[in-house]
C-alpha cells in the first residue's frame, strides 16, 4: 500500500496533509509513504524531516506515482494525479456543495474521492473530524487577530497612571470555533458575552465563565438539526435576535461571528446599521467570511474600515497557525484511515456508516446521497 501527500496548490494555503509524526505512524502499519517535495515547507517541516521518518520525497510529477491513497489539505486537480492508481483513494476536503466541477471531475477520472467534511458528527469520527480540529484553532486565531488590531488592551490594568478598562468581546455561534473564542478572551482578560441559535449553548457559554445573550420566549429557539448543526431559523426568532443583539453590539469592543449553516450561505448577523451605532477603534472578525460573511461589508484578508469599526477576517484562517492546523489535520486523517485499517488486506476497508458519508465518487460515479438528492 503506498500512501502518498501532495503539495498544496490552492493559493495561500500553507498547511499540509501529513507529518513525520503520521509517517511514522502509517509505515508502522506497513504502508509506504511518499511526500512532494517542499510540502512541509510552509507548515515549518523540512523534507529532511520527513525522510527521518521513513518517507521518499518525489519531485511534482512523480508525488503520486504508483499511490493507492493519496492526501491533502484541499482536493488538488486531477491532473495533479498522474499516475495514481487505478480506482486511488483521495482523502481530503473538497468543498463538494460548493464545487460540483471538482467532484464531476474525479468521477471522470475514476478516483474515489472522500470528502473529510462530510464526516459524520458521531462520537467515534471525533478525533478523525478536520472541520472541529481546524475551527477550535479558528476561534482562537480569531480572538488574537482581532486583539492585534485593537488600539487597546484586552485585561483591566491599575497603573500608577490610572486604570484601562478590561475589553467586552462578544462572541456570535457558540459551536467548536466560538467556545474557542470565548476560552481564549477569557485567558486574555475581556468580559466575555455570547449568544448563538442552540439553546444548549447557554450552559457551555456558563461553564467558560462568559455571560449568555438569549432570545427568550419567542417559538424556534431550538434552533438544532441533525448532527448538532444548526437549522434556519423562523422570521419571528431573527427580529427578535436582530434587536437583542443591536442593544448588546453597540457596547461592545471586540465581535467574534462564528455563524455557518452547512450548504447555504453564511446567515447574515451584522448590518451596515448595526456598525454605525458600535464605538469607534471597536474591531470586528468575521470568521465566516469566506462563506459569504455574517457581517455587512466584511471582506476576505482585508481590514474594512466603516464608521470607524475595524472588519476583519481571513479566507482561511487555519492557514495562519499552519504548524499546529497541519498536525491536528494529519491526525483527522491517520485516525480516519488507521481505524479501517484490516492488516491482512494491508489497506483500509470502510464501514458503511462512515465510508458511504464521506465517499464522493466511485466506479466512474458520484455516489454521495448529499450531492445526488
Ligand atoms: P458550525 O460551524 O456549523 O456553526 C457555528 C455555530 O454558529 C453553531 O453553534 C451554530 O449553531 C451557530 N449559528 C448558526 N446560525 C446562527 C445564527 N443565525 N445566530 C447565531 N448563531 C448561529 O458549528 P460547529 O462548530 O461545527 O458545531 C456545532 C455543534 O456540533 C456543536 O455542538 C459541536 O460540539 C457539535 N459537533 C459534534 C461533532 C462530533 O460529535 N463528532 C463534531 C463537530 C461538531
Amino acid at each position: 500500500m503506498q500512501i502518498a501527500a501532495l503539495k498544496e496548490r490552492a493559493a495561500g494555503e500553507a498547511r499540509v496533509s501529513i507529518t513525520p509524526e503520521t509517517v511514522k505512524k502509517f509505515i508502522a502499519l506497513g504502508a509506504e509513504v511518499t511526500v512532494e517535495k517542499g510540502a512541509g515547507e510552509t507548515a515549518s517541516i523540512s523534507d529532511a524531516a520527513f525522510e527521518d521518518a521513513g518517507a521518499t520525497i518525489a519531485t511534482a510529477a512523480k508525488a503520486a506515482e504508483g499511490a493507492e491513497i493519496i492526501l491533502s489539505v484541499q482536493a488538488p486537480d486531477v491532473a495533479a494525479l498522474k499516475g495514481a492508481a487505478k480506482g486511488a483513494w483521495v482523502a481530503a476536503t473538497f468543498d463538494p456543495v460548493g464545487d460540483k466541477g471538482r467532484v464531476e471531475a474525479y468521477a471522470k477520472a475514476g478516483f474515489e474521492a472522500l470528502s473529510m467534511e462530510f464526516m459524520p458528527r458521531i462520537t467515534r469520527a471525533q478525533s478523525m473530524d478536520v472541520l472541529s480540529s481546524q475551527s477550535n484553532l479558528s476561534g482562537y486565531k480569531a480572538v488574537i487577530s482581532a486583539a492585534n488590531e485593537y488600539g487597546r488592551a484586552f485585561p483591566m490594568m491599575m497603573t500608577a497612571a490610572g486604570t484601562v478598562q478590561a475589553a467586552r468581546c462578544f462572541v456570535m455561534g457558540v459551536g467548536v470555533a466560538g467556545l474557542q473564542a470565548i476560552a481564549t478572551a477569557k485567558r486574555l482578560g475581556a468580559q466575555v458575552s455570547a449568544t448563538d441559535v442552540r439553546s444548549a449553548t447557554k450552559e457551555q457559554i456558563q461553564s467558560l465563565g462568559a455571560k449568555p445573550i438569549f432570545v427568550e420566549n419567542v417559538a424556534g429557539i431550538e434552533g438544532e438539526g441533525s448532527g448538532g448543526y444548526a437549522t434556519e431559523m423562523s422570521e419571528e426568532y431573527q427580529k427578535a435576535q436582530a434587536e437583542l443583539v443591536s442593544s448588546h453590539i453597540a457596547k461592545q469592543d471586540i465581535v467574534i461571528t462564528t455563524a455557518l449553516i452547512p450548504g447555504r450561505a453564511a446567515p447574515r448577523l451584522i448590518s451596515d446599521a448595526q456598525i454605525a451605532t458600535m464605538k469607534q477603534g471597536s474591531v470586528i472578525f468575521d470568521l465566516a467570511v469566506a462563506q459569504g460573511g455574517n457581517v455587512e461589508g466584511s471582506e476576505p484578508d482585508k481590514i474594512v474600515v466603516k464608521h470607524g469599526v475595524k472588519i476583519m477576517g481571513f479566507s482561511n484562517t487555519p492557514s495562519h497557525l499552519a504548524a499546529d492546523a497541519s498536525a491536528l489535520f494529519a491526525r483527522n486523517l491517520y485516525n480516519f484511515l488507521s481505524a479501517f485499517w484490516d492488516a491482512e488486506q494491508g489497506k483500509p476497508v470502510l464501514d458503511e456508516e462512515i465510508g458511504d458519508a464521506v465517499r464522493l465518487t466511485q466506479g466512474g460515479k458520484i455516489v454521495n446521497e448529499r450531492l445526488l438528492g
